[in-house]
């Protein structure tokens, strides 16, 4: 669950990141293999180098046996192996690296569209910054985890185990002086993880916070100035900034001092030991090789744990990051419908609308009742008819529940109680692409994307110009949009930020009207826009009337005087109906105060 990442288990995250892991390899599991070949036949060259260099000194130069063609032999193993294992581990590298991009890339593909799929309840609770960081930084953990981890770890180990089989094989007691020493190098490690692991962790923790304060402060910004908040959230930033240097310095000075100086100290301390022991043998010149091996095996067992060390916090973070990537992929997505609907079938779905014949109700709801939390239920028991063709009102004060009863119709949210059928169709069995190009909706915030006038009309559908220009028109939206100087072309800035809040709305209604819905929901659709602009809003509407069925939450009552019929929503209630007329003359009724009240403000 995205709001309590830290509820599970270490182990259940890393069997989630390992799940993960193999599902995103799979479809390159040959170039794993190849990877894994190269790995292993570079380790093994570089554990045999030293071994031809001891032949070369134990069997020619120091018993003077000066045979040649072999010693130029052995020579060339001791260059060439080095060579041939660092070609190797380019290849390996090479292979692992655009296997590892290759796998971000489908992953964070697969995730966002994902995201895309989730219903609207999972965004009532997730974190904006939280779920960007999912799809950006959380995926690329799964690339750390090849690359950094699974692979050193892996080399790092099997070098470790080569050396040290090579060593018992040239000299096992000295073998068992530097096997003696690695509990050392373990207290190194432990040491290393009590004191650096918390410091990451709070680290990561404190960037993301650093990003989403920036986030949520650039949203707010007009919020934020107007209410004089600049000094009190440069504070708040500065202290999570400060915070956040402090813990990487911990990490730092963790790194510092555990990591280069103190097994660098034990390297020191191994290298004297062998020599120690060797000299505390009876020289016999026939041991000389055995010594340079060994020396040149030493650097090569600290190296690994070295790097063994390092990885080990970083393998805990993304196999944290990994599982919740898994976790967000694990969240049900809307509904079976929504799953199955291929972005392109959205631009054939108008055509294939069945005919439905006139006395159908564009929408029916019967007995529906509706709780965002189980303790707090916001719709009761509603049942309403709206005809095809009518201009449907819906109106009631704040908080009774007319953009639950919209989010309803339009699928946000599951209908648990109770029953609505859109132009006869149970409303959970249609079709997602056909259902969205039904019902067209103009929401209270017009959403507009930075792009062209005619890319907001059109979102992706890939209409013609002709039906974006009609749809234009129908909203009144033409006129403005062609004396703009490129006309349709131009582009509207972040959020529409070139046009008025009127204009905004008519794009909006423009957008939903090009998909030529039978049925089109307005949320508030006039509340922030001026009279003038309302009267245009109005005549659209009116223009509409009898080929689409509108259906109209406003809080300005004249926006829906003419309304065939209003619905007065109390509590999540239906408290009065009827039409403008037959409501004022109910004496005392909601919808008479409510009218009266905003014609004394006018
Ligand atoms: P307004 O006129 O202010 O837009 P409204 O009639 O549209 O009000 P709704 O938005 O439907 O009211 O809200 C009805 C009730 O449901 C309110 O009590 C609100 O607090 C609650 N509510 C709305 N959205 C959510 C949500 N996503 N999660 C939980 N509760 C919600
Ligand atoms: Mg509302």
């Amino acid at each position: 669950m995205l709001s309590k990442p830290d509820e599970t288990s270490a182990s259940k995250q890393a069997v989630q990141a390992l799940g993960l892991l193999h599902r995103a390899a799979l479809p390159d599991r040959h170039h794993l293999g190849w990877a894994l070949l190269w790995l292993v036949a570079a380790a093994f060259l570089e554990v045999l180098g030293p071994i031809a260099g001891k032949a070369l000194i134990d069997e020619h130069l120091l018993p003077r046996v000066l045979d040649w063609p072999r010693m130029a032999m052995l020579l060339a193993a001791v260059v060439l192996t080095g060579w041939v294992a660092s070609g190797l581990r380019y290849l390996q590298l090479v292979r692992l690296s655009g296997l590892a991009m290759r796998s971000v890339q489908r992953l964070r593909e697969q995730v966002y569209g994902h995201v895309l799929r989730l219903p609207m309840a999972f965004f009532d609770r997730a974190i904006i910054g939280q779920l960007v960081s999912r799809v950006t930084n959380d995926t690329e953990a799964v690339k750390t985890l090849y690359v950094q981890v699974l692979f050193v770890m892996l080399d790092s180990s099997i070098v470790l185990v080569g050396t040290m089989i090579a060593m018992a094989w040239l000299d096992w007691r000295l073998m068992l002086i530097v096997l003696a020493l690695l509990p050392a190098v373990l207290g190194i490690v432990w040491l290393y993880q009590r004191w650096s692991a918390p410091a990451v962790t709070r680290a990561r923790q404190l960037r993301s916070e650093i990003n989403g304060q920036m986030a949520e402060s650039i949203g707010g910004m007009p919020v934020l100035q107007a209410n004089n908040a600049e000094a009190r959230f440069a504070a708040r930033f500065g202290k999570t900034n400060a915070e956040h240097y402090t813990q990487r310095l911990a990490e730092i000075r963790a790194n510092a001092w555990l990591l280069r100086p103190a097994l660098d100290m034990l390297n020191v301390i191994l290298l004297g030991a062998v020599i120690f022991a060797f000299g505390q043998r009876e020289m016999s010149a026939a041991e000389v090789g055995v010594l340079y091996a060994f020396i040149s095996y030493i650097a090569r067992v600290i190296e690994p744990l070295i790097q063994i060390t390092m990885q080990f916090s970083q393998l805990q973070q993304s196999v944290v990051a990994t599982a919740r990537v898994s976790a967000l992929l694990d969240e049900p997505v809307a509904d079976e419908h929504a799953a199955a609907a291929d972005p392109g079938a959205d631009a054939g779905a108008a055509t294939l609308r069945p005919e439905v014949p006139p006395d159908v109700p564009a929408v029916a709801i019967r007995h529906l009742s509706f709780a965002y939390n189980e303790d707090q239920t916001v719709l009761h028991d509603l049942s309403l008819d709206i005809p095809q063709g009518g201009f449907f009102g819906i109106v009631g004060h704040t908080g009774s529940g007319k953009s639950t009863l919209l989010s309803l119709m339009l699928r946000y949210y599951p209908v648990k109680h109770g029953d609505i059928a859109i132009l006869g169709e149970a409303l959970a069995g249609i079709p997602n692409a056909r259902f969205r190009g039904e019902v067209g909706l103009v929401p209270q915030d017009p959403f507009l994307l930075a792009a062209s006038a005619r890319d907001n009309i059109d979102m992706g559908r890939g209409l013609s110009d002709a039906d974006i220009e009609a749809a234009a028109r129908a909203a009144h939206a033409h006129g403005f949009i062609a004396a703009l100087e490129h006309g349709y072309a131009t582009g509207l800035g972040e959020g529409g930020s070139r046009l008025s809040s009127g204009q905004k709305q008519l794009i909006a209604i423009a957008r939903a009207l090009a998909g030529k819905p039978r049925i089109l929901l307005l949320d508030e659709a006039t509340s922030r826009i001026d009279s003038q602009t309302e009267q245009i809003v109005q005549t659209a509407l009116d223009e509409l009337r009898g080929r689409v069925t509108i259906i109209a939450i406003a809080h300005r009552l004249s926006t829906i005087r003419d309304a065939d019929r209003i619905v007065v929503l109390n509590h999540g209630r239906i408290a009065e109906a009827g039409a403008h007329d037959e409501l004022m003359r109910i004496e005392g009724g909601l919808y008479q105060r409510l009218y009266l009240l905003q014609q004394l403000a006018a």
